[in-house]
């Protein structure tokens, strides 16, 4: 068998003082695959946001602390790297799409600017370069009129829009892992759907491992491997 892009392995996250219990995950375990969606569901508090904020080291600090277990993307360990190393790790080879995508977009910054960050941050690519990438993945994932919306502000986008900048701005370098936490739980019926179908659709084109994160059945029996 190939190797698994993410392999997660007894992982263990321990809440420092004042918790609700003295770990928020115990010896959690899974893979995901090349070009396959791993669903992982549970109750409200069950861990799910700790397991995938443990990936990339978004743990909130002095309060979470990762206490065991390893986490290999395409075979290297994460857990034990600096924060440098994190870093382009980050958006290069794994990104991430929030729940909420105005809390994790900048109100003040143009769509563009915010989609073209990573490729400003880990690329050689001009100004113009980056221009010509960003409205290309505009388009992959199907925001309307991308010429103008390239220069919007994300308070004239509406939910499903800003949470297409998300994906767009998390697929931008081609990363082999997407981590989706509730991805479309703040969206409507309609556009959740839509949403499913686009990061469907953009695993399968780019053959990206994909750790979706929901408490929602539904969405499992729709997107899941
Ligand atoms: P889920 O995403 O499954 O709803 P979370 O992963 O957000 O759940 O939280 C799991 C548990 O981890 C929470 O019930 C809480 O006990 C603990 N936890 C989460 N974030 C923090 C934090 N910043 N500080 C302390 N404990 C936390
Ligand atoms: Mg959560």
């Amino acid at each position: 068998m190939a190797q698994p892009v993410l392999e997660i392995k007894d992982l263990t996250v321990a809440i420092s003082g004042g918790g609700d219990r003295p770990n928020a995950i115990e010896n959690v375990s899974f893979s995901v695959a090349k070009n396959e969606i791993v669903c992982v569901v549970g109750e409200s508090g069950s861990g799910k946001s700790v397991t995938s904020q443990a990936v990339l080291q978004l743990l909130a600090k002095g309060q979470l602390k990762i206490a065991g277990g390893s986490i290999k993307l395409e075979g290297d360990e994460l857990t034990t790297m600096t924060a440098s190393q994190i870093r382009h790790v980050r958006g290069m080879r794994a990104s991430m799409v929030f729940q909420e995508p105005m809390t994790a977009l900048n109100p003040v910054e143009r769509i563009g600017e915010q989609i073209g960050e990573v490729l400003e941050i880990h690329t050689d690519l001009d100004a113009n370069q980056r221009r010509t990438k960003v409205l290309e993945v505009m388009r992959a994932v199907h925001l309307p009129d991308p010429e103008q919306m390239i220069d919007a502000y994300p308070h004239q986008l509406s939910g499903g829009q800003r949470q297409r900048v998300m994906i767009a701005a998390a697929l931008v370098l081609d990363p082999a892992l997407l981590i989706a936490d509730e991805p479309t739980t703040a969206l409507d019926v309609t556009t959740q759907a839509q949403i499913l179908k686009l990061i469907k659709e953009l695993q399968v084109r780019r053959d990206t491992g994909v750790l979706f994160i929901t408490h929602d059945f539904g969405v499992v029996a729709e997107i899941a491997d």
